[in-house]
């Protein structure tokens, strides 16, 4: 991780705090913008991925429990999939004070329940699950996903205690190459990547080592690219209110690499934009040189 300080213009230093208030009407605006890096055939983004998507039922998300995703944080290629089923658009604003859905209790509640269900899976596979080498997988399987969607377990608000600084220091601050696992909702296989975070603090700073944990509390859930990017921005804003926020993640998803189109290179790019970041295109271009250098 590396921070990297640059020069801003003092206009728009001047300017960025006379709109402070003008800016939190902005934080429900964001920039987003997807591509996806697959080496030429462009039809590669409509894999199998985007197919779980479209064909999910409306508003049966299977997991009641589970935080509802930011409006308007669905895939942009099913519009209006997730509209009316989840809180009124304001409630972004309160998304990291959401609590947590699952206790290290309830792992050791369910984990026979969820071990039972990976025999299911075996048997169903054409497996024998009394095999020797399949005995203990089940339970092995059941802990490793238990694991892998963590983040259920954890609070945004939990992290950011005693972290959170108020700093006379108005110049870009980035955090890049943050290591990301998450797991695909629609295929239940990894997605792994990088997440490059910057923001223009306003008075307020937060640790840096936070900011990777902020990625890892989301993206250690069942996700969509498009959202984990959101949120991460999101819970920056509403942290410290600062000028503005830039998350880019670059992540390759395990369902496109390993089925549908099986391009090994193939790199889904996210970017979420708020405040100046948004606003101001050389505010922008600044963090996405500099997150490329
Ligand atoms: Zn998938």
């Amino acid at each position: 991780m590396l921070r990297l300080a640059a020069e801003r213009p003092l206009q728009l230093k001047v300017r960025a705090r006379s709109t402070s208030a003008e800016q939190q009407k902005e934080v429900m605006e964001h920039s987003k913008h997807t591509q996806t890096k697959d080496g030429g055939d462009g039809g590669s983004v409509l894999n199998g991925h985007f197919d779980g998507m479209v064909k999910r039922p409306p508003g049966g998300t299977g997991r009641s429990a589970a935080p509802p995703p930011p409006p308007h944080a669905a895939d942009p290629q099913a519009p209006g999939a997730e509209s009316g089923s989840h809180r009124p658009s304001n409630s972004v604003m309160e998304s990291w004070k959401e609590e947590r859905t699952r206790s290290v209790e309830d792992n050791e509640m369910s984990l026979p329940s969820l071990a039972a269900a990976y025999t299911t899976i075996l048997r169903g596979l054409g497996e024998d699950p009394q095999r020797q080498g399949l005995l203990k997988t089940p339970w092995r399987a059941a802990t490793a996903m238990q694991f892998f969607t963590k983040g259920y377990q954890e609070k945004i608000i939990d992290v950011l205690n005693d972290a959170i600084f108020d700093e006379d220091h108005d110049e870009m601050v980035i955090v890049k190459d943050i290591d990301m696992f998450s797991m695909c909702e629609h295929h239940l296989v990894p997605i792994f990547g990088r997440v490059h975070i910057g923001y223009l603090p306003n008075k307020r700073v937060l640790g840096l080592s936070k900011l990777a944990r902020i990625v890892e509390i989301y993206s250690r859930r069942l996700q969509v690219q498009e959202r984990l990017t959101k949120q991460i921005a999101v819970a920056i804003t509403e942290a410290l209110q600062p000028t503005g926020v830039g998350v880019v993640i670059e992540a390759t998803h395990m369902c496109m690499v390993m089925r549908g189109v099986q391009k090994m290179n193939s790199k889904t790019v996210t970017s979420t934009m708020l405040g100046v970041f948004r606003e101001d295109p050389k505010t922008r271009d600044e963090f996405l040189t500099l997150i490329r250098s």
